[in-house]
């Protein structure tokens, strides 16, 4: 099993886990029903539309 040789300092570790830990944007996708982006598999917030039914009603 390969051994590091030298120690890693502070800031070459803060580094590479700050780069492992950048956030991921959320998926996307556009509602159908009225064009809005809204997220996968989740009823639209802006027309209260899923699968071309209201599910939830909107003002
Ligand atoms: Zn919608």
């Amino acid at each position: 099993m390969a051994v590091p040789k030298n120690k890693k300092g502070r800031a070459r570790t803060h580094a590479r886990r700050s780069a492992n830990s950048v956030l991921t944007p959320a998926a996307r996708s556009v509602c159908p029903q009225c064009g809005e982006p809204k997220l996968p598999h989740y009823v639209c917030a802006n027309c209260g539309y899923y699968d071309g039914r209201e599910i939830i009603a909107v003002e």
